[in-house]
């Protein structure tokens, strides 16, 4: 497999009607085309006018920034809407062909793999997934990661294909470097896999940071220029999207918030440090607390299950749903001291929680924010299982159109 270049990359669209058609353009034309599809991902159907207007572009320089993009299929004028009342000539809006180019998108987790065919404007159009224990080697992991993708892929035509995967990934060969909850996973070679198998580029990322790209594209991110992308649940990720842009440590490192040190010399993480935020703020640790306050179901606790006996009225469960709000909370505050980032999209187990658990969360963070105008805003996902699988697509789109992810 060879290097990923994230930064220049060529657009390589093929149009259903032709064999193969490949357009190399200057880089300031790939990143105007770039910026139109997040444009038309954020705001909906556009006319060339309206886009013209966004770009700060005159009408002959948007004519030779979308018309590539509509001769190989992936933008499509619709029919006129309407003059104004003012008149004129009626607008064209500008929007994704249905038939356009498609996308592969992959989830690599501890204990699944899903895959997804995507429209070029976030459709699903085919989703298969395959399961395995957490003990499985990598052979049968691999089968699993086959079998989910051929359901999905084997008869498209794709783009690309964008794995979102967990543990600490090594981008430039498109492997997992370790995974504490799945050994197996250790050193799988996923990128070169799947493009062995369909003959497409293959780029493969940290869960939350595809996570974030999936917020960026096509969740509440979109209007959003500096947001941190939370994951919660078992782990604890962050996929930070700074100025517009993700943040990428070398060859795919970082993210890795879980491991930070909240509590020195706290407990044991199975990271083989002490005092990480996960030992204190996930599923693990709350089914912990769970117990010790002599709660009901506590090895299945989740903050959904919590939820539950909070409204039954239980006041121990919500003192526990505070102290899971506020160690949550110190984690994020934690990124706002050195980043910045205002915004925080949370996904995973706390969305179960609902109102009561994100006011509790905002609660916090209103509480130990740095003291300036505004306090950082918590959000929780809306469409929580699809955003990772969609942000596989957004990673090849950023890509491939050459944005700024
Ligand atoms: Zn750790």
């Amino acid at each position: 497999m060879g290097t990923i270049d994230y930064r220049e990359p060529v657009l390589d669209v093929r149009p259903r009607n032709s064999s193969r058609k490949l357009i190399t353009a200057s880089r300031v034309g790939e990143t105007n085309r770039g910026r139109v599809l997040e444009i038309l991902h954020r705001s909906g159907p556009s006319s060339r006018a309206e886009l013209a207007r966004v770009l700060s572009v005159n009408r002959a320089t948007i004519a030779s920034i979308l018309q590539p993009l509509i001769d190989v299929g992936v933008l499509v004028e619709k029919p006129p809407i309407a003059a104004s009342p003012a008149g004129g000539k009626p607008a064209r809006p500008i929007w994704f062909s249905r038939n356009g180019p498609l996308l592969g998108a992959v989830q690599v987790s501890p204990d699944f793999v899903a895959a997804a065919l995507l429209g070029i404007d976030g459709n699903v159009r085919v989703r298969a997934s395959a399961v395995y224990e957490r003990d499985a080697d990598s052979q049968t992991i691999l089968s699993a990661l086959v079998e989910a993708t051929s359901t999905c892929f084997s008869a498209a035509d794709l783009i690309g294909i964008g794995v979102a995967a967990s543990g600490m990934v090594k981008i430039s060969t498109g492997s997992i470097i370790s995974m504490h909850l799945t050994p197996g996973l250790n050193g799988i070679e996923i990128g070169q896999t799947l493009e062995d198998r369909f003959g497409t580029p293959v780029l493969v990322d940290h869960h939350p940071r595809v996570q974030a790209l999936g917020d960026l594209w096509f969740g509440l991110g979109r209007d959003i220029e500096d947001f941190a992308s939370v994951y919660t649940g078992e782990a604890l990720g962050f996929g930070i999207v700074h100025r517009g842009s993700i943040i990428r440590g070398r060859d795919g490192a970082g993210g890795e918030s879980g491991h930070t040190t909240v509590q020195l010399d706290g407990a044991l993480c199975r990271c083989g440090r002490r005092g990480c935020w996960e030992t204190v703020a996930t599923l693990g640790w709350l089914r912990q607390k769970s117990s010790e306050l002599g709660l009901d179901n506590a090895s299945e606790m989740t903050a959904a299950t919590l939820l539950s006996q909070v409204s039954d009225g239980n006041t121990v469960a919500a003192g526990l749903m505070s102290l899971y709000a506020r160690n949550l909370a110190v984690g994020m505050i934690n990124n706002e001291q050195i980043l910045a980032s205002g915004t925080y999209i949370m996904h995973g187990d706390v969305c179960g929680g609902g109102k009561p658990m994100l006011e509790a969360i905002q609660d916090w963070m209103n509480k130990l924010a740095p003291a300036r105008e505004t306090n950082p805003l918590v959000l929780f996902a809306t469409q929580p299982d699809e955003i990772t699988l969609l942000g596989g697509g957004g990673l090849i789109l950023s890509s491939a159109f050459a944005t700024v992810a």
